[in-house]
């Protein structure tokens, strides 16, 4: 069995790439440039500089003593949260815009719902020089700000969507429009491992630094290269995919993936998407999907922007139809009190997306000697009024 790309762009029987005839250009030279322009020493060198000096890595793997103890296992964070702007999504916006100079582009374009990928786009395109417009639900301008406020700053113009349920999903319809229309200068820089293939491979690639860092760190500080579990959550997938990735062929590694239930899984407020979806295609790959009986996408629900999406990458599809990885889902309710947990056993305040991978610490049994890799896949500073309005601060 194998959990990477086909050749099609497959994972199992879920990716691909269904675009409009006018995309087919677009997509045809990425695919047919990407890998060689990746693999190219001369990229690797700008990649790995620009890993190192401007996002700060490689990030600590860091151990938690008190929750080690409280939770009678090894409990070990790999601290993306670290990186500059907050969260992993600067490893693949770094990819994206080395890789769009390569070919020649000098006109980004993204899309983003919480705002973590549009300030991460905007904030390379600033690095680079080049023209950035983020598109954005008008809905989550609104109840975002202040990451529209960093995204105009860094010199990026923020185009509103208008359509639907003015949110994440919609954002996206609105960057594929503008791709269509502006096909030969333009990158359109994809914020996780969705999208036609070849964006799941190419943002799993990016990612997967972190992962190829934690198998030396885990050598140096437990004289093995590989954990016993690896815990992350899933809105997308791609900080788990960057922390999955060397270990994806590695039996020993078990491995959960962490969806967010909202109010219930069942409640019609969730999304948790591989509990809930049927094969279907949005936003141009062939994945799991929450739907109803007619194929009109379901309204996703869940308190952290970053998992409010009804979709999920096409290799979490396969992962969950092979049963390589446990899927396990988390609510609203549970996810904010374990944020609280986090912040105060280790003074780290997290992402509330993170917040939702530590459920399984109360939903699974670890034995003494097990070590447990966390990813730790964003700070908690954007999610400040959420928790000041949870908790009443
Ligand atoms: C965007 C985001 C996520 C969800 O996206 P994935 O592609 O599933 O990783 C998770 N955590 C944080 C902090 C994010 O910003």
């Amino acid at each position: 069995m194998t959990f990477k790309v086909d050749s099609n762009g497959y994972y199992g029987q879920y990716g691909g790439a269904f675009i409009p005839e006018m995309l087919y250009p677009n997509i045809q030279q990425l695919k047919q440039s990407y890998l060689q322009i990746i693999g190219s020493s001369a990229f690797q060198n700008e990649f790995q500089q620009l890993l190192k000096y401007y996002v700060g890595r490689p990030t600590p793997l860091y151990f938690s003593h008190r929750l080690s103890k409280k939770y009678g296992t090894k409990i070990y964070f790999k601290r993306e949260d670290l990186c500059h702007t907050g969260a992993h999504k600067i490893n693949n916006t770094i990819g994206q815009i080395l890789l769009a100079k390569y070919m020649g582009k000098d006109r980004i374009i993204a899309e983003t719902g919480a705002g973590q990928h549009g300030v991460a786009t905007a904030s390379v395109c600033a690095l680079m020089g080049v023209k950035c417009i983020v598109y954005m639900g008008s809905v989550d301008i609104k109840r975002q700000s202040p990451n529209v406020a960093r995204m105009k700053m860094l010199g990026a113009e923020v185009r509103a969507a208008t359509s639907g349920s003015k949110t994440l999903k919609d954002a996206t319809n609105e960057a594929i429009r503008d791709w269509i229309n502006n096909p030969e200068k333009t990158h359109y820089i994809i914020g996780s491992v969705v999208g036609p293939h070849p964006y799941p491979d190419m943002v799993s690639r990016f990612q997967s630094v972190i992962s190829q860092e934690l198998t030396h760190q885990l050598e140096f500080l437990e004289g093995r290269s590989f954990p016993d579990y690896l815990v992350a959550c899933v809105g997308g997938g791609s900080n788990a995919a960057g922390l999955f990735y060397h270990f994806l062929d590695n039996p020993k590694v078990t491995i959960f993936c962490v969806e967010a239930a909202g109010h219930g899984v069942n409640s019609g407020k969730s999304a948790a998407t591989t509990q809930l979806g049927r094969p279907g295609i949005i936003h141009g790959s062939k994945t799991l999907l929450m739907q109803n009986a007619d194929g009109q996408i379901q309204e996703p629900h869940s308190i952290s922007a970053g998992l409010d999406y009804p979709g999920v990458g096409p290799l979490f599809a396969h992962l969950k139809d092979t049963k390589r990885a446990h899927f396990r889902a988390v609510s609203d309710r549970d996810a904010m009190l374990w944020g609280l947990e986090l912040s105060k056993m280790d003074g780290i305040i997290p992402a509330i997306e993170t917040s939702h991978a530590l459920g399984v610490l109360e939903s699974e049994k670890f034995n003494k000697d097990d070590i447990i890799v966390f990813g730790c896949s964003g700070r908690g500073d954007k999610d400040l009024d959420t928790y000041i309005n949870y908790f009443e601060l």
